[in-house]
């Protein structure tokens, strides 16, 4: 169990966060962070929940804290998630709509 910036054990619990999980702290370095066990693919009710809060509006950096999945990870999955959605917002706007209101 190491820090994941400075690699430092000198770790002391520092409450939990929103999914209860044991928040750390590094002593070295300042650091908070979750332990993230799973290495393994994230798991549909994660992603669901992830889903969720992107819907949210909060950083990648905050979600990826408080679900304790790697920054880098998310960023993959919300490329890829946006990648699949259709873009609606574009067919949906009306040029006649817009020109009427100059
Ligand atoms: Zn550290």
């Amino acid at each position: 169990m190491h820090c994941p910036d400075c690699h430092s054990t000198k770790l002391v619990k520092n409450g939990f966060n929103a999914l209860k999980k044991q928040l750390y702290r590094c002593k070295e370095c300042g650091r908070q962070f979750v332990l993230n066990p799973a290495k393994g693919p994230i798991s549909d009710d994660k992603k669901r929940l992830i889903d969720r809060l992107l819907l949210e509006r909060i950083s990648l950096a905050g979600i990826a804290r408080v679900v304790g999945v790697s920054e880098s990870w998310l960023q993959t999955y919300v490329n890829e998630k946006y990648a699949q959605t259709p873009r609606e917002a574009q067919v949906k706007k009306d040029p006649r709509t817009a020109q009427d209101r100059v």
